[in-house]
């Protein structure tokens, strides 16, 4: 059985992903080698390390486990933009979204902060001060996920071209919550606060959503009707690919509709390249969310969280990546 464990595990590793995670009793996960990195989620949705749930565990009740890349999280701020991409911070979203203001005015957009983290920081939102009911309305989140920052760069990118691209406003509409997890972004880990992964806790009603997901999601709903796309922002650990859901989720139909938009990205994101995982997800994850509530098309979008400067990719290449969905949003939507 450990030998079985071991080799699950080393999938589960090998595997690109914005987490490495998978569900074991509480019998396997005492006897498992690797135990002592498992974070395990408690009845209240929060990941607690090994060692402050082992006591509570039940041997026959499964569990969800990640396993955090510490050696990540405890780089130093320079030391980290020494080696890696610059760091997108809280910060950075703050200047830029206030930078643009103006511009977005001129455009009928505005920002506005529709409510603070468990720590208090600010909840952006980007949207038209009006919807207009015939243009199609795509809806984007980015950073679910505090440490994977390089998916800012991509949405910053995106945001550029959308504002100088009248034409595409003339028949869309962006309705972006930029920085869904502030607190863990600040802190550099996947979490908020209060030790939640905010892609695990939509739930179908909104009130039982936990921490920032509750605000944003009742946000949303208060405000807007069926967006035609959600694009959900995060980054991997190795590659760049979608997350798509299986045939038998929604059917053939639903299946192509998503195949079709990836291999449309492939022909404007050479990065991206048509790579995809199908994966059914967590039910309380905002893909699944989305795709089950409005049968729409909703997407994960990876990109790896941690770029080595080395001169193959750098920040301007993240910034097109945003173009890249534009121009497959253009095709495809
Ligand atoms: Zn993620």
């Amino acid at each position: 059985m450990t030998k079985f464990l071991c080799a699950l595990l080393f999938l589960f590793q090998a595997h690109a992903n914005c987490v490495h995670e998978m569900s074991l009793t509480g019998k396997e996960i005492k006897s498992h080698p690797e135990r002592l990195k498992f974070l395990i989620e408690n009845k209240d949705a929060r990941f607690l390390p090994y060692h402050n749930i082992v006591e509570d565990l039940n041997d026959r009740q499964e569990y969800d486990i990640q396993i955090e890349h510490v050696e990540m999280n405890t780089e130093s701020s320079e030391g980290y933009n020494d080696r890696y991409l610059k760091y997108y911070s809280y910060e950075r979203l703050e200047n830029y979204l206030n930078s643009k203001k103006e511009k977005f005015a001129t455009m009928n957009y505005e920002v506005s902060i529709i409510g603070k983290s468990v720590r208090g920081l600010n909840l952006y939102h980007v949207a038209p001060k009006k919807i207009d009911q015939n243009k199609k309305l795509i809806l984007m989140f980015g950073r679910h996920h505090g440490d994977e920052g390089t998916a800012n760069w991509i949405i910053e990118g995106f945001l550029d071209n959308f504002m100088t691209n009248k034409e595409f406003r003339d028949e869309y509409q962006l309705v972006l919550y930029p920085m869904v997890n502030p607190d863990g972004a600040k802190s550099r880990t996947r979490y908020n606060a209060n030790g939640r992964d905010l892609n695990r806790v939509w739930d179908t009603d909104y009130r039982k959503s936990k921490d920032e997901i509750g605000v944003i999601q009742g946000h949303f709903l208060s405000n807007y009707t069926k967006p035609l796309i959600m694009l959900d922002m995060h980054g991997s650990f190795t590659e760049d690919f979608i997350y798509r859901v299986d045939r038998n989720f929604k059917g053939h139909d639903f299946y192509n509709t998503q195949q079709s938009f990836i291999d449309t990205l492939s022909s404007f994101d050479p990065y991206q390249n048509g790579n995809f995982h199908t994966s059914n997800g967590h039910r309380k994850m905002s893909r699944i969310y989305f795709i089950n509530k409005f049968n729409i098309n909703a997407l994960t979008h990876e990109t790896p969280r941690d770029i080595r400067k080395n001169g193959r990719r750098d920040i301007n290449d993240l910034k097109s990546q945003g173009l890249a969905l534009i121009d497959s949003i253009k095709k495809e939507i």
